[in-house]
């Protein structure tokens, strides 16, 4: 298939002598909503799951201000309608509430009444329990890619200004590694821009860099150079993702998970703490939108 021909945004500038800052998110959802366990947990039985989601999201906040870091929490609608005081408290905390659509449901399984619909919905619950507007969307399980490009229009048109959707990477469950490295306007509008989760170019290739399971299974060196790279030779702020159910170990595991979802969901989670104890630590970290638009924007 070609590639469509995306207009890259250009090149923030950056401040001489000033740390480049990045930016931090997280997927709001639980250990049961996430796509490589969906067949042990059908949607019907999510509420008599140990529901784990608020107790860990109050540790990440915990974590954020013992280095004083501000993020973006991209939050399912399901967990705002549970957890309303938990939306105040991240907005409270000064950090950037940002939608993750309702059910944790794939874009690229959705008509575009569905995904209207659920974009909508989210982005209301979201501003109705986090008193502030909602301006970013991260489709579950980076599922934007070819076949449903088409979303962005109907993004643009509900008044998100900006989504975080594509990890152009090879992946069975997602990608699209043609995409750009970097924030690029998918309708042409200037007023919606895509933020790519962060890849690493080698000869050529995207290597995942971002986060999330690869976080925890490959070694932290890799991820302190892989930031330096792409803030030093690219000369961009690096694009970061986690989940609360990532700093779990004790959740539960349902039995006869296969060797590729064990794998990705389970492994080092007792050491995904200590691990982004020192990533904030060691870098400089923000929302996204203070992160990637507002500086560019108001270069003239
Ligand atoms: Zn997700």
């Amino acid at each position: 298939m070609k590639p469509p021909s995306f207009i890259p945004k250009d090149i923030m500038p950056i401040q001489r002598g000033q740390p480049i800052v990045n930016a931090m998110t997280v997927d709001v959802e639980d250990y049961f909503q996430v796509q490589a366990l969906e067949s042990y947990y059908d949607r019907s039985t999510w509420d008599s799951c140990d529901i784990r989601v608020q107790e860990n999201t109050e540790r990440i906040l915990d974590l954020f201000a013992k280095h004083d870091t501000k993020a973006t929490f991209f939050t399912l609608g399901w967990v705002a309608e549970r957890f309303p005081a938990l939306m105040r408290k991240i907005t409270d905390q000064g950090h950037e509430l940002a939608s993750h659509g309702m059910v944790h449901q794939r874009a690229d399984r959705q008509s575009p009444d569905e995904f209207r619909n659920d974009i909508k919905r989210s982005k209301d619950l979201l501003e109705d329990t986090g008193g502030t507007a909602v301006k970013g969307f991260r489709a579950a399980t980076f599922s934007i890619g070819d076949t449903n490009l088409w979303t962005y229009d109907i993004l643009g048109e509900e008044g998100y200004t900006y989504s975080s959707s594509i990890n152009p990477v090879h992946h069975d469950h997602y990608g699209m590694p043609h995409a750009p490295r970097f924030p690029f306007y998918p309708t042409g509008q200037k007023s919606l821009e895509e933020i790519p989760i962060t890849t690493l170019d080698v000869f050529g290739h995207n290597i995942p860099c971002g986060g999330g399971g690869y976080f925890r299974l490959l070694p932290y060196m890799y991820f302190r150079y892989a930031v330096k790279s792409v803030n030093g030779k690219d000369g961009w702020p690096f694009m970061f993702y986690f989940h609360p159910w990532e700093i779990d170990p004790d959740q539960p595991r349902p039995e006869g998970v296969g060797f590729k979802s064990r794998l990705r969901h389970y492994t080092n989670l007792a050491r995904m703490e200590q691990r982004l104890d020192r990533l904030l630590r060691e870098f400089e970290w923000g929302r996204v939108d203070e992160t990637f638009l507002p500086q560019h924007d108001s270069i003239t």
